[in-house]
């Protein structure tokens, strides 16, 4: 049962790292968890000592809240927590209670102290409240295969007790590595790729190329989609959605068919730099994997992103394969809406044939017959936006 003494206590480890920016990472983390927190009626999320307490104060709905925090990238681990306060005493006392709530017939304590001011060091700790539950329980102690843990954690005038820890998804926070912006299109690669690039601590949002008028509105759809499912993760974002048919019908007027997917993705390219730079958003996303299909062969790659001088494009999936990829996808959600059919703009106006060895000279000679400049603005022009809400 939850009571108001229970806290959340929640670990990470890479912020730790960051030396004299360490401040700044731990409050990140801390408003990340507080907005997503907020929705059980939150609001009490503190740094303290090297770790972060989420305190809901009164009943609380524990499923809620750890989903919530298995989502917040940053987070390595976390519990469900009593708090007492830091005395010999009162740690024997919770312990001894903990211990009551289901049978077991070997454990072992794990104490640990945030500061030395506490009279008893960890081990005299480990030893003093191990050998209360021994007396109470008869239960063995067993250092390497305990059935139960009891962790200890003393942190200025209380400590911290729980024999449960789940785990975070690892990572840094969200908003601590800039923006990008990542093109996603209805299938499954591309929001893995803006997930991973969320782990690391951008803040993704997102652009969408579809084929409207000349195909139906479902690629819209499955990016909105994914794109709120992702939110689980991002918290809020935005996603712009860039009519592509009318430009891919000039291109088709230019381009000879062999070079056509690859100077679609150019086009997608520009009009999606151009959009970032307006928005002040540092670097592309792509889902793109070598040699998956053959758009993506390295002289492709190379053609595609030699349009984009500006800032980098990121291709977090560059050196896996589909099978890792869609375990993660399912992992993360956006599977099931991804296998889901669409069209995709790129089948409009498909060639039979695409070369495995697009140049950018090649390309940059059958594009000298459009007005780039003018089909990028016209995209921008175009473009709408959907505000994705967050969970
Ligand atoms: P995905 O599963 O992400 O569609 P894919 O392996 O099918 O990737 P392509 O369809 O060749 O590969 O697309 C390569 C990348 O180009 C995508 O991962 C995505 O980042 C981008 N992209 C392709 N089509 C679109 C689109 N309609 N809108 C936005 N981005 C797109
Ligand atoms: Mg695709």
């Amino acid at each position: 049962m939850a009571t108001s003494q229970d806290v959340y206590v929640v670990h990470y480890h890479e912020v730790g790292l960051k030396g004299r920016n360490r401040d700044w990472f731990e409050n990140r983390l801390a408003a990340n968890i507080r907005a997503r927190v907020k929705a059980f009626g939150i609001d009490r999320v503190q740094p303290t000592a090297g770790r972060l307490l989420v305190e809901p104060g009164g009943e609380f709905d524990r499923p809620g809240i750890e989903e919530a925090l298995s989502l917040t990238f940053g987070i390595s681990g976390f519990a469900c927590a009593v708090r007492v306060a830091a005395s010999r005493e009162a740690i024997v006392d919770a312990a001894l209670k903990l211990a009551a709530e289901q049978p077991f017939e070997s454990f072992q304590v794990r104490a640990r102290r945030g500061h030395t001011s506490f009279l008893d060091n960890s081990q005299t700790l480990n030893e003093v409240v191990g050998q209360a539950i021994k007396d109470s329980t008869g239960a063995r102690v067993d250092l390497s295969h305990a059935e139960r843990t009891f962790h200890v954690e003393v942190v200025h005038n209380f400590a911290l007790l729980y024999t449960e820890k789940f785990d975070g998804p690892g990572g840094l926070p969200v908003a601590t590595s800039g923006r990008v912006l990542a093109l996603l299109s209805g299938g499954i690669d591309s929001p893995v790729a803006a997930w991973q690039m969320a782990k690391r601590g951008a803040e993704v949002g997102f652009i969408h190329f579809h084929g409207q008028p000349f195909s139906d509105p479902s690629s819209v759809r499955q990016a909105s989609r994914l794109g709120r499912r992702l939110t689980g993760w991002l918290g809020r974002s935005r996603l712009w959605l860039i009519p592509f048919g009318d430009i891919q019908s000039e291109i088709v007027t230019a381009v000879p068919q062999e070079l056509r997917i690859v100077a679609y993705r150019r086009f997608m390219m520009r009009i999606a730099e151009a959009l970032a730079l307006r928005e002040g958003i540092g670097g592309l996303v792509t889902g793109e994997s070598l040699g998956q299909v053959a758009s993506q062969t390295l002289p492709n790659l190379t053609a595609i992103g030699s349009v984009v001088a500006s800032m980098p494009v990121l291709r977090p999936l560059i050196g896996r394969d589909k099978i890792e990829i869609e375990a993660d996808a399912k992992k993360i959600g956006t599977y099931e809406i991804s296998i889901q059919p669409h069209q995709d703009c790129c089948v409009l106006f498909v060639p039979r044939k695409v070369t495995t060895h697009a140049t950018a000279a090649e390309l940059e000679s059958a594009e000298t017959a459009l007005d780039a400049q003018a089909l990028v603005e016209k995209g921008l022009a175009n473009a709408t936006v959907e505000e994705l809400p967050g969970p």
